[in-house]
C-alpha cells in the first residue's frame, strides 16, 4: 500500500487551519539562508508556499555566502531578540567556512522549530517536551495515520546524521520500537535489512536499497532525496521493492511533504508557548 504524504498532510493542514482561526495574530517564521545553493533555494521555496497558503508571516533572510561567522551569528541574535519572530530555521548545508554546529545553537531553544539545539536535542533524548526535528516527526506521524505499529517492531534507521537518523532511531524507541542503527561503515547491511519490520532510509543513494533485501511485508519509507537529470529519486528501488512491501512511500510525495508541514506545525507551537509564557 502507498504511503500518501500529500493526503496526509492535506488532512493535518485542515486539523491545523482550524487552530490558526483561533488565533489573534499569525505565527512568523524567518529561514536564514546562506550562500545560493540550488537545492536550499527549492526548499526555502516550498517553505515560503506552505507559510504563505497558511498566513502565516515568512521572512526569508538571504546571506552571501562568504559571510563571516560573528555577523551570521549577530544576525540569528537579533532575531531571537525580535519578538516579531516565532521559529528560525537556518538552511543547511552552509558554506563550508562556517560551524553548523555553532551557528545552529546561536538559536533560541524556544525558536527553534526544526528542533536541532542541543536544549531541543537533549529533551528529546530524555523524552522531555521540546520541538522534534521536522523530517523525523513526519514520519512519525505518517506511521501513525497508518496506523502502522513500531512498538515491538524491528526498525531499521540507514543514516545517523543530526538532522534525520539520529533522531529518527530516537523517536522510534519512544514508540517502543526494538532500533538498529546502521551507516556508511555499517558491513552487513543487507543482513539487518532482511532482519527489519520497519526500514527508514535516510542516506541520499539512490536505490541503495533493493528488493533482495527487504523481506517479505516490511515497512519502507524513503527519505533519501537523489537528484539526477532533473529528476527525484529517493534511497529505495522503489518499482520492485513496492512488490514485496506492505507500506511504502513514494518519493516525491512521500516524506517531503510532511517536512514543511511539521516546520508549520513547530512554528504555530512556539507561537501559542511564546504567547503564553
Ligand atoms: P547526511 O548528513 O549526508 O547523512 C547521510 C547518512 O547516510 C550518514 O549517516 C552516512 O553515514 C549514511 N550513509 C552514507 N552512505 C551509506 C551507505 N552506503 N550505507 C549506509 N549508510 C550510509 O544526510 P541527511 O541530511 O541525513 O539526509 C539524508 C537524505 O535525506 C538525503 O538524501 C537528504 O536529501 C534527504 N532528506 C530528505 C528530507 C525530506 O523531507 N524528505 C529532509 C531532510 C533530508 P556516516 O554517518 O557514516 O557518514
Amino acid at each position: 500500500m502507498l504511503i500518501d504524504g500529500k493526503l496526509v498532510k492535506r488532512e493535518k493542514l485542515l486539523a491545523l487551519k482550524e487552530e490558526l482561526a483561533k488565533l489573534q495574530s499569525m505565527p512568523c517564521l524567518c529561514v536564514v539562508q546562506v550562500g545560493e545553493d540550488e537545492a536550499s533555494k527549492v526548499y526555502v521555496k516550498q517553505k515560503q508556499k506552505l507559510c504563505e497558503e497558511l498566513g502565516y508571516r515568512f521572512i526569508h533572510k538571504a546571506l552571501p555566502a562568504d559571510i563571516d561567522e560573528v555577523m551570521l551569528i549577530q544576525q540569528i541574535d537579533l532575531l531571537n531578540l525580535d519578538d516579531g519572530v516565532d521559529g528560525i530555521i537556518v538552511q543547511m548545508p552552509l558554506p563550508k567556512h562556517l560551524d553548523p554546529i555553532k551557528v545552529l545553537n546561536t538559536i533560541s531553544p524556544e525558536k527553534d522549530v526544526d528542533g536541532l539545539t542541543f536544549i531541543n536535542s537533549g529533551k528529546l533524548l530524555q523524552g522531555a517536551e521540546g520541538f522534534i526535528p521536522c523530517t523525523p516527526k513526519g514520519v512519525i506521524d505518517l506511521l501513525n495515520y497508518y496506523g502502522i505499529t513500531i512498538e515491538g517492531q524491528t526498525c531499521l534507521v540507514i543514516g545517523r546524521s543530526i538532522l534525520v537518523g539520529k533522531p529518527m532511531a530516537h523517536l522510534l524507541l519512544d514508540h517502543n520500537g526494538t532500533v538498529i542503527v546502521a551507516h556508511s561503515k555499517t558491513p552487513n547491511l543487507k543482513e539487518l535489512s532482511l532482519q527489519a519490520d520497519i526500514i527508514i532510509s535516510c542516506v541520499g543513494k539512490k536505490w541503495l536499497i533493493t528488493e533482495d533485501m527487504v523481506k517479505d511485508g516490511a515497512v519502507i519509507i524513503d527519505v533519501g532525496i537523489n537528484r539526477e537529470d532533473g529528476k527525484l529519486y529517493g534511497d529505495v528501488d522503489f518499482d520492485r521493492v513496492s512488490q514485496k512491501a506492505s507500506y511504502i512511500t513514494p518519493v516525491p510525495g512521500g516524506v517531503g511533504q510532511m517536512t514543511v508541514y511539521e516546520l508549520c506545525e513547530n512554528t504555530h507551537k512556539a507561537y501559542v508557548k511564546r504567547k503564553k509564557d
